[in-house]
């Protein structure tokens, strides 16, 4: 790209053009901030994305075109970096699904650069009613660091998040090779106790994954495992904030309590950029998705059936609730995560990558405007 961009810098809020040489940002000037209409922010950066448009990483039979596909999807809703995420399933099946994911990075280096990582969501989960959320049953099962090995292999080394309950057998040997590893350790689907929590800790895990959600109805008021995620300061904490899965108050009681360390992911489905309608699930049979972006079980309204929203609406939904000024949430999906991820530099930054998004905010919604990833305008697509 040659002519330099020019927009309001979603934080500073004056005007600012950023000049781009081989792929980096070489410099970036002061302008003055008058006509101009659009925002310029750090690409927006999903840590749990599970499916998009139709297309589910888990459904055991993904291609590597629809791989790129969900890649390109997301460029248009300002998701410059994603970390697919496979959920429990058998071993397999798992298997099958790095596979692709991997081939379809070596197709495509935009699709590479795209997928930071993969997320691997269980099987080494909590077997409860309640934190075991959707997963199914028959493949839970104890951290097996020899599966593991075989999977990363399988990955060629891509799968860095690695969500687990500490409660498991053998967990907290196995969070240590992880972590020895320089694969992210996060808690989730956890009933753990206090102590188990400290132990998890101890051994190196520094996340908790959509923490408030996946957890019993009704917990004893103290001690319980929300309460001592929260208390964690080690512990970085990832939110859905579709507006669906959390209450306002408990989102900003969590991100009063996580200053700096609270993320924002999407954890949407394959749902999540459809029309409103009824769909059929592979593990939930039929499922609606309302007018409001609500995603639910058919038979059970009140039941959740996983989320439908991009990371952007997530962002929208901090802002018009009055939680945080725009430019804290959007940083809560684009810089934060790339921290938890210890990738340093990820943000507006002279030398920096360019993985950028221009924007405007009209009637209280996001709209993408450009997105640029590695240097290059992926939406509007040119072709
Ligand atoms: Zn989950």
């Amino acid at each position: 790209m040659q002519a330099p961009l020019r927009g309001i810098h979603f934080e500073s809020g004056k005007g600012v053009e950023i000049h781009i040489e081989n792929g980096t940002i070489s410099k970036l000037v002061d302008i003055p901030s008058e006509g101009l209409s659009h925002r310029i922010a750090p690409g927006l950066v999903d840590l749990q994305v599970n499916g998009y448009k139709g297309i589910d990483f888990n459904s055991g039979d993904i291609t590597k075109e629809e791989v790129a596909k969900v890649v390109q999807c997301l460029w248009e809703v300002g998701v410059t970096t994603f970390y697919p995420t496979l959920i429990t399933n058998s071993d397999d099946t798992i298997s099958r699904a790095i596979e692709t994911i991997v081939a379809a990075c070596e197709e495509d280096k935009l699709v590479n650069d795209s997928i930071g990582g993969i997320h691997l969501e269980g099987p080494f989960l909590s077997a409860e009613e309640g934190p075991r959320g959707a997963h199914p049953l028959e493949h839970i099962k104890n951290p097996d660091w020899e599966l593991f090995k075989a999977w990363q292999e399988c990955a060629k080394g891509r799968i860095k998040l690695m969500t687990l309950a500490p409660e498991r057998e053998g967990a907290y040997d196995f969070i240590k090779k992880c972590t020895a590893s320089g694969v992210l350790v996060s808690l989730g689907h956890t009933a753990a106790t206090p102590e188990q929590i400290k132990n998890a800790v101890v051994a190196g895990a520094r996340m908790s994954t959509h923490l408030g959600n996946a957890a019993h109805l009704n917990l004893p008021r103290h001690p319980n495992y929300i309460w001592e995620q929260l208390a964690s300061d080690d512990l970085w904490i990832s939110l859905i904030a579709d507006g669906f899965h959390l209450p306002e108050s408990v989102l900003k009681v969590f991100m009063k309590v996580k200053p700096g360390k609270s993320v924002l992911v999407s954890d949407c489905t394959q749902f999540a950029g459809l029309p409103p309608g009824t769909y059929t699930s592979h593990i939930g049979g039929a499922i609606e998705l309302g007018k409001e972006g609500r995603l639910f079980m058919k038979k059970s309204p009140s039941l959740l059936a996983g989320s439908a929203q991009s990371l952007v609406h997530c962002v929208d939904h901090l802002v018009n609730s009055d939680l945080v000024p725009l430019s804290v949430a959007w940083r809560m999906a684009s810089i934060k995560p790339m921290e938890v991820m210890n990738i340093e530099g990820y943000g507006i930054s002279e030398n920096g990558k360019v993985d950028l998004v221009v924007f405007e905010r009209r009637s209280n919604k996001i709209q993408i405007v450009q997105t640029i990833k590695s240097g290059k305008v992926v939406y509007p697509s040119s072709s």
